[in-house]
Parts: structure tokens; sequence; C-alpha cells
């Protein structure tokens, strides 16, 4: 059979429709992408596969998968074959108009009619699914194949696990149809525009802007922004302290004083009895603690074993630490207290004692976030982990195994699969990344108490 390559591909279109400067580095100038993200490897490559479950929706298909990355035209020729001998279901189904090529997740034949189906991780369709939908609808359409509906399969975020998956509860089917046909005059245009990209090998002038990181984080950016940094830096501010705003913000405080820190994980699809897609389980806690001003500062830490829910537990455990008095100093108030109330919703059972803890949380980020203690080597940021090492140089992250909340996140959801002896190594490594954080958001109440 001969055999030409495709000159665009969804990912490709997605790139040039982002920034056409992005696609023709993709083809052209891969050597300039960013340095892999070890923790959005994580992230992506933790958890079930969402597509293949889908398929559970409509079972026995056929399955035109290409066997590698570079064999699109097998799964073209796969489809064809398929569609030909009369396939009713078809996984993975792969078409190529012009130069494009576009593989569809499952092709459904009903009464003679086609509908396509798109899995999405997500919990909605969102804007760029329907770019998507509306690139795979101009290929598959113009490659005979008339399409009655195009839809896209993502997860119904009220699904709650009891027992097996239930994949016809845990996916929701919302049609594109009418959005995916208004597109394809654009659709068209765009691929005239970006073919030429492609041909011309010019890099094509684009100023870095929002786009960079919309909708998707661009893996150019190191390379584009570079220069951009610099500039910014020279121009910032000078440390600015307001004294007043400080002194006030220590005031409230109630001693005795917990310095509290969750991290969690998150699965698409819940592999933890009553939990919903994409909701984040706390898995452990830090809590240091201050009984009084000049009191030794004392540490309790709670850690699931990553075989079983950890929740009961971890809010039993917490609850008896946390008393019914003091302030609860966090980081970023909006994460703690939302786990804090997803445990009050899971577990009704202690939800007037969890409402009572969330009334003492104090935000500890706040005066960075409004700026009343602003350093530019914060470099713009309020995260802890900018914060530390300006305030408190002597403590830092960087001797620890993990050094990272998604890493953490990671080594967590892989418990399960470790020996008992790596287990426990990791098991010690993440007590340890936590009680960091709050070790850190002690040092740097200290060095606010002396300002
Ligand atoms: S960083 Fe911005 S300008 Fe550079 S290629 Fe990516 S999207 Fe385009």
């Amino acid at each position: 059979m001969s055999y030409t390559k495709h000159i665009l591909s969804k990912s490709t279109f997605t790139y040039g429709v982002q920034c056409p400067k992005r696609l023709y580095f993709h083809k052209f100038r891969p050597e300039l992408r960013n340095p892999e993200d070890e923790s959005q490897q994580a992230i992506f490559s933790s958890g079930t596969n969402v597509g293949l479950l889908a398929q559970g929706l409509f079972p026995g298909g056929v399955n035109a998968e290409p066997p590698d990355a570079f064999s699109y035209h097998l799964s073209v020729a796969k489809t064809k074959q398929f569609i030909e001998e009369g396939a009713k279901i078809i996984y993975e189904a792969c078409f190529k108009y012009e130069g494009v090529l576009c593989a569809i997740d499952i092709l459904v034949k009903n009464d003679n009619k086609w509908c396509a189906y798109e899995v999405k991780n997500t919990t909605k369709v969102k804007e760029p699914h329907i770019m998507d939908a509306a690139l795979q609808y101009h290929v598959i359409t113009n490659s005979g194949i008339q399409l009655e509906d195009v839809f896209i399969v993502h997860l119904n975020n009220k699904y709650v696990r009891r027992g097996e998956i239930n994949v016809q509860e845990l996916f929701t089917k919302s049609s594109i149809h009418e959005q995916v046909k208004e597109q394809q005059k654009f659709i068209e245009s765009k691929i005239i525009e970006l073919k030429k990209v492609v041909a011309d090998k010019i890099e094509p002038v684009v100023e870095v802007g929002r786009h960079c990181d919309n909708p998707y984080p661009c893996d150019f950016t190191d390379y584009c922004w570079k220069n951009v940094a610099v500039e910014e830096r020279k121009s910032s501010r000078e440390e600015y302290i307001n004294k007043e705003y400080l002194s006030e913000f220590i005031g409230g405080l109630q001693y005795p004083l917990f310095y509290l820190d969750f991290e969690s994980v998150i699965f698409a699809v819940p592999e933890i009895q009553e939990s919903r897609p994409y909701q984040q389980i706390p898995t452990q806690y830090s809590l240091h603690i201050q009984t009084t001003k000049d009191s030794e500062l004392l540490h309790a830490d709670f850690l699931g074993d990553g075989l079983t829910d950890p929740r009961e537990v971890l809010i039993k455990e917490l609850l008896a630490s946390l008393g019914n008095e003091g302030s609860i100093i966090v980081w970023n108030q909006t994460f703690e207290i939302s786990r804090l109330k997803e445990l009050a919703r899971d577990f009704p059972q202690y939800e007037k004692q969890i409402f009572d803890v969330i009334e003492r949380v104090v935000d500890l980020m706040v005066p960075f976030r409004k700026k009343e203690y602003y350093h530019p080597e914060f470099n713009e940021s309020y995260s802890i982990k900018k914060v530390l090492p300006v305030l408190v140089p002597m403590l830092s992250y960087s001797a620890l195994e993990i050094q990272d909340g998604c890493i953490a996140s990671l080594i967590y959801s892989e418990l399960k699969n470790q020996t008992e002896e790596k287990r426990d190594e990791q098991r010690k490594n993440l007590l340890e990344y936590c009680k960091l954080d709050t070790l850190a958001m002690v040092k740097i109440l200290e060095r606010i108490i002396k300002v």
C-alpha cells in the first residue's frame, strides 16, 4: 500500500491554533522544548486509563489502535477494513484526509447511522474539546463517513463510587454536534494556514502573551520567555513590610497554635469507595503545636497506609489533636478548608466538630498574598516554596527525597504496588516532606514576629 506521512494531526493542529510558532518549534526545533516537568508527568501517568474504561459503554467493539505511535497509517487501513466488513463499534478509529490525520475514541453504528464519541478525562465539556471534535468531524466526514451525532464523553462529578465502577454512571455523554458543525469554516481555513507554516519552514513572528498558557501550557516557554523574565526582574520593587498590618495579624492569633498541612491524592476515576471523580482525598497531615509563646514545639502527624481509605482515621486523630481552642494556621486556607468540608460531607458523624475546626483556621499566606510583606525574590509568587528560602534561608526542601506536593501525591498512590520495605521507606519520606511544610510555617511566623 502506498503511504504518505500526514502533515497535521489533532495535537499539532491544536498547537498551531494556540500559536503557529509552537507548531513550528514542535516540527522543526524540538530541542528548544522545556525540560520535562516531573510533577506534571506524575499527574498524567497516574490512575486508571479513562479511555479504556469508556469503551465499556459500548462493549464488544473492534480495535483499530496502531501498534506504535509511528504506524498510524496501519490504523487508517484497519479502520477502513473494519467499516467494509460491517463493524458496528470501532475503538480508536483513525482517518486521514488531505494530509490531516485524526483518531476518534469510539465510533458506533446504529440503524445504519454513525455516531462519534470522544472521551475526555474532565468533568465537563471544555472549549478546546469542541475544536478537537470539529477537526475530527472535518476529517471523518470528508473521508466518506456521515456522522449523525458527535459526543464528548466526560466524567460525571456527581458519581459516587459504591462497589465496582459503574461505567454507565461514571460517564456523561454530551452532544456537541451543532457547535462542531458551526466551526467547520474555521477549521478549513486554519488547516490551510497551518499547512503553510509547515511547508514554509520559516519561524513565525509571534510575541509572548496570555496564549502561552491558554488553553494549554506551551512547552517552549523557557525559550520564548527567557528575555522577558530578565526584564521583569530588573524593574521589580524593593522589599516592603507593613509592620502595623503584621502586628494586627499576630495579635489575632490565639494559643495554643496549631500549624496544619494536608497532603492528598486525586484519582480521575475514583479508586476509593464513597469518593467521586477528581475528589482530593486527604491522605496525611503534619501538625506542629505550640502551646504557649515560649513553650517547646510539639509535633504530631498521620499518614495513611496507601492500601485502605485513610479518611476516617485521619479525621479522628486530627480532631483529637486539635482539641477545642487555639488558632489553626495553614498556608492557603482554600485547600485545607475544602478538604475539611469534603470530610464533613462524606463523614457526617463528624460534621459539627469539623465545622468548629474550620472556624479556627487562619491563613498565614494572606500577608504575602496581599503584599503586606513583599520581597522581590518571592518572584511575584506567594507559594511557601518561594517565601521560605527568602525569609528562612537555613530551612530548605532541597535535602528531602520528596520536594513537591504532586510527587508526594504520586508516591502515595503508588504505595499499594510497593514491597513492604519500599513502602516503609516511601512513607518515611512522605512524613518528612509534610513535616517540613508545617515547620516552614512555624519559622515564617517567627520571622514575622521579629520584624
Ligand atoms: S511560548 Fe508562547 S510564543 Fe512561544 S511558542 Fe509557546 S505559545 Fe508561542
